[in-house]
């Protein structure tokens, strides 16, 4: 999948190279709102260039299905702009 721009904040993201094992570990750390661990856990432990960590940290849903931005119902597309305020979700 090639990278993807936010459509509300116009960062790109990049969900290609982060091993599958790391998804689900950052997800649980925005999940439990730590958006901070998961840019550490990206970055350190997953090798992703901090910039990346950081947008796709930012970028994570805090509740699967909704927009990580205002909590509108996003459905269960991996990475999916949200239809009422534009911010990309990115669910793992
Ligand atoms: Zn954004
Ligand atoms: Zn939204």
């Amino acid at each position: 999948m090639p990278p993807v721009q936010c459509p509300r904040c116009n960062i790109i993201v990049n969900v290609d190279d982060v091993p599958e094992s790391f998804r689900q570990r950052a997800a649980a750390c925005v999940q439990s709102g730590s958006v901070v661990s998961a840019v550490r856990l990206l970055h350190s432990e997953a090798g992703q260039p901090l910039g990346n960590a950081k947008a796709l940290a930012q970028h994570l849903a805090k509740r699967p299905g909704l927009c990580q931005r205002c909590g509108r119902s996003i459905g269960t597309a991996e990475l999916a702009s949200c239809s009422k305020c534009k911010a990309l979700t990115v669910s793992w």
